[in-house]
C-alpha cells in the first residue's frame, strides 16, 4: 500500500463493518455498513458515501479505489446504514458489491452534494435508473405526507425493481432499454398535467438521461433552475465519476 493510500485508509477516511450484505434483486445488493461513528453522523437525505472499496488493493489504478454510493436508509441510534449498489456496470465497485463478505471493514467519507430533500414544492418527479433509486427512495421517504410525489423508474429487466426498506414501491416502473429518452419524454408528458401546484423535479442516473431531460424542461417547459435538480450518476463513457 503505498503512502498516499496509507494516508487516505488511516486519517481521512472513517471505517464501518459490513453487518448484512443481501441480494435484493436480478443485479441488485443491498449492503449494511455498522460503525460508532454512525451514530453521531449529521445527516441530511440525499447524502452519500465515497466508498473505498479498492484501499488495499496494489492492482487498481488510485482512481479505481473508491467509488461512490447514497445512503438509502440510516439509523443512527443503531449506528448504521444501508446502501443500494446495482451491478449492470460488472465495473470495481459491481465487483466489490457482489464479492465483499458480512464482517469486512470497508473505508469511507461522507459527501453530501447538493442532491438533497427540499421541501419547498407542492408536488415531485422523481426520475432514474436502479443506480439511483436508493436515492429516490429516501427522498421520498423523508417528504412530508402532504406532497404529490409521481416517480418514474426503469430498468432493462423488471426483475431488477426492488422495493423500498419500508416495503413500498411508491414509484411507477418501466421496463426500457438503456438511455431511453423519446420514451422516458413519452411517459413525463402523461405524468405532468397530474403534478400541482409548485413543482420540481430530481432526475438521476444516466448523464445521458440527466441532460436531456434538464434541457428539456428548461428549454422546452421553461422550467426555472431551482426546480430541476439533476444529478449524473454514471456515464457511459467514464469510470466511476465522482
Ligand atoms: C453521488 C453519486 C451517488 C451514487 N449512488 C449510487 C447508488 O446508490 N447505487 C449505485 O449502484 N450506484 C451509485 N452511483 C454510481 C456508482 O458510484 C458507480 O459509478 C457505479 O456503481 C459503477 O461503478 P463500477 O466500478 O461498477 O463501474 P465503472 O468502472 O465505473 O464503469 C464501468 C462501465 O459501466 C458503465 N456503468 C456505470 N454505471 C452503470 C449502470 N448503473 N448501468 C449500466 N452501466 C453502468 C460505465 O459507464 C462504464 O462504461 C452513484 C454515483 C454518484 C456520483
Amino acid at each position: 500500500m503505498g503512502l498516499l493510500e496509507t494516508i487516505l485508509k488511516n486519517v481521512v477516511l472513517q471505517d464501518a463493518s459490513i453487518e448484512k450484505k443481501t441480494k435484493i434483486s436480478e443485479s441488485v445488493y443491498k449492503i449494511r455498513l455498522k460503525s460508532e461513528s454512525i451514530k453521531k453522523a449529521e445527516f441530511v437525505p440525499g447524502y452519500f458515501l465515497r466508498l473505498g472499496i479498492g484501499i488495499g488493493n496494489d492492482d487498481l489504478s488510485f482512481k479505481d479505489k473508491v467509488r461512490s454510493y447514497s445512503v438509502w436508509n440510516i439509523n443512527k441510534t443503531e449506528g448504521y446504514l444501508d446502501l443500494a449498489i446495482a451491478t449492470d456496470s460488472k465495473g470495481i465497485g459491481a465487483q466489490w458489491a457482489v464479492a465483499c463478505k458480512e464482517n469486512e471493514t470497508v473505508y469511507f467519507k461522507w459527501k453530501k452534494g447538493n442532491f438533497l430533500l427540499d421541501e419547498t414544492a407542492d408536488s415531485y418527479l422523481m426520475i432514474g435508473d436502479l443506480s439511483a433509486l436508493s436515492h429516490l427512495y429516501i427522498l421520498k421517504r423523508n417528504l412530508p405526507h402532504n406532497k404529490q410525489v409521481e416517480g418514474l423508474v426503469y430498468a432493462q429487466n423488471s426483475n431488477d425493481y426492488f422495493e423500498d426498506v419500508d416495503g413500498s414501491r411508491p414509484f411507477n416502473f418501466h421496463t426500457l432499454k438503456q438511455n431511453p429518452i423519446s420514451e422516458i419524454l413519452n411517459i413525463i408528458k402523461e405524468i405532468s398535467p397530474k403534478l400541482k401546484g409548485k413543482i420540481m423535479v430530481y432526475i438521476a442516473g444516466d448523464s445521458r438521461v440527466c441532460i436531456a431531460l434538464n434541457q428539456y424542461f428548461r428549454n422546452e417547459l421553461n422550467w426555472n433552475t431551482k426546480q430541476i435538480k439533476t444529478k449524473p450518476f454514471w456515464n457511459p463513457d467514464k469510470k466511476g465519476l465522482e
